[in-house]
């Protein structure tokens, strides 16, 4: 079969500048689907961070002219590559809206830190994105190949889908190239003032609830859903669960609406970063195979980074997140006596708001030799505790897709997860049937309370000390899952041929 020609429009990508998870999807995705054999190019704006990020750059000599609003701006383009890749990343230049950021004074990609310390959105978000939109179609005819698809990514690129459809599609070229939008989270959907439309040159008559609108508001993450001929999240459960008023912020309805285009697809996880046999943060790498051996040494490691007494046989309950709401702190807050009276120890580590800040610091002063935590972002911390703990938490009240779960199970930690989004699509929960099947990699409950929490920690803690060979059993099926980017880079593959009628 012929290779497809891709186009990945995004706001980030890793490496060049980035503030989330899209940014890894960005890096990692195209790379994956050159290596199937497709043909990729990435375009993402020219922020002061990719200037500072070290990256090769060259000059193209291409200068594109971008219709905002009646004037026409010019705009130069700059070229680097994806690391170890042939991956072209095309860096949209326009110094006033993309070289402003600089993290010494708060300011980063979208927003900037007031002197109250709250981070504000800059007030020209909507035409910074608006000009990258229409950039990127303007891009196309310079890429040495038309695009089967333009893969667009959360609402900074929203406008793309409309663009094609509504502008460029009539033009020569553009007829046979597709649009696929991907969110990545429902929760920033880009919401502007009607008055947009101008800089857009879109038709006023797109202005409406079935179309742009949302109450009031021009919406840039609805126009890519309306707009797009395929849109996708990042796990089917999160696909179904964005079309319920729980988790659809809003927009339920009309991704109820366009279900039969909508799908979700599980992000990969870069195993050559996070692997146990050549992991240069652990005293003890291991394989499938020494995993019981020498996790031990992992766990000991562990416990000493953390001041914690040395002892073999107290479980230890892991978690990394960000301290924000979304993550199920409160949950573990909770449930942390029952799970020190279970003779856990518990260590975090963490970075966000600051009342989990407080409340975490709490509960280590009032058992520094059971509870480890560290305040911040650590990058070896959080390996050492992927491999040291033995068992993983993370009951997060929502999880588009989550990364740290497959994280845990590659390092053969089972993980503790709470049945939602990509949380639910990974972990396989060990139920009665499913260890005798062979087929459990974790421990999943249903309700956010601590309560299901505590009884399921309990469950894996009994499987644990009563039942060894039915917790190996687990440890080995997790270790051996494929959570790979090839896996998701050849699913997406499959959701490009079908919106190109290519299957
Ligand atoms: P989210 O993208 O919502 O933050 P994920 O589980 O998808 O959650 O990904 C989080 C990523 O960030 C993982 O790679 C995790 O190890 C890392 N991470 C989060 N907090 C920290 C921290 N304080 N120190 C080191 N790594 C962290």
């Amino acid at each position: 079969m012929a290779g497809l020609r891709v186009l990945v429009a995004a706001s980030e990508v890793a490496g060049f500048a980035k503030t989330g998870g899209l940014a890894d999807v960005a890096a990692a995705l195209p790379r994956a689907l050159a290596k199937l054999g497709n043909q990729v190019a990435v375009v993402m704006p020219y922020y002061t961070a990719v200037r500072r990020s070290g990256v090769p750059i060259e000059n193209t000599g291409i200068v594109l002219p971008v219709p905002m609003g009646g004037r026409v701006l010019a705009t130069r383009v700059l070229r680097s590559r994806l690391p170890n890749s042939d991956v072209p990343v095309y860096l949209v230049e326009h110094q006033p809206f993309f070289e402003r950021d600089d993290p010494a004074t708060g300011r980063s990609l979208y927003q900037r830190a007031m002197p109250s310390g709250y981070k504000a959105d800059y007030p020209d978000n909507a035409e910074r994105f608006v000009f990258f939109s229409r950039a990127v179609l303007e891009l196309v005819p310079h890429l040495g190949f038309m695009p089967d698809v333009v893969h667009a990514n959360d609402w900074q690129t929203g406008l793309v889908p409309v663009f094609l459809s509504e502008g460029y599609r009539t033009q020569s070229g553009y007829q046979r190239t597709r649009s696929v939008f991907t969110i990545h989270n429902i929760a920033y959907q880009g919401m502007f003032g009607r008055d947009v439309l101008n800089l857009t040159g879109l038709p006023a008559w797109l202005f409406n609830p079935a179309q742009l609108e949302f109450h009031g508001h021009l919406n840039f993450l609805k126009a890519g859903v309306v707009f797009a001929d395929a849109v996708s999240t990042v796990s089917p459960t999160y696909a179904r669960e964005v079309q319920t008023a729980e988790f659809g912020c809003g927009l339920e309805g009309l991704l109820a609406g366009v279900h039969a285009k909508l799908s979700g697809i599980v992000n990969g996880c870069d195993y050559e970063h996070w692997d146990p046999t050549a992991d240069r943060h652990l005293v003890a790498p291991y394989t499938a195979e020494t995993v019981f051996s020498r996790k031990p040494l992992c766990k000991a490691e562990l416990q000493r980074r953390f001041h914690l007494p040395e002892d073999p046989d107290a479980p230890v309950l892991g978690m990394i997140a960000r301290l924000v709401g979304q993550k199920g702190i409160d949950l573990v807050l909770s449930a942390a006596p029952g799970f020190l009276d279970l003779g856990c120890q518990i260590v975090v580590l963490g970075d966000g708001d600051r009342e989990y800040h407080d409340e975490l610091q709490g509960l280590r002063d009032r058992h520094p030799d059971r509870v480890g935590l560290f305040l911040g972002f650590n990058e070896g911390l959080a390996h050492t505790i992927e491999a040291g703990s033995d068992l993983f938490l993370m009951p997060s009240r929502y999880e588009p897709c989550g990364l740290n779960q497959m994280y845990s199970l590659r390092y053969g930690t089972p993980p503790v997860v709470r049945t939602t989004g990509g949380l639910a699509d990974t972990v396989v929960n060990a139920t009665v049937e499913n260890l005798a099947d062979g087929r459990a990699t974790g421990f999943t409950f249903g309700d956010y309370t601590p309560a299901a929490l505590y009884e399921t920690v309990k469950w894996a803690l009994t499987l644990m000390r009563d039942r060894p060979a039915d917790f190996q059993q687990i440890v080995r099926t997790a270790m051996a899952q494929d959570w790979s980017w090839d896996r998701s880079a050849a699913m997406y593959e499959a959701l490009y041929r079908k919106v190109c009628n290519l299957v």
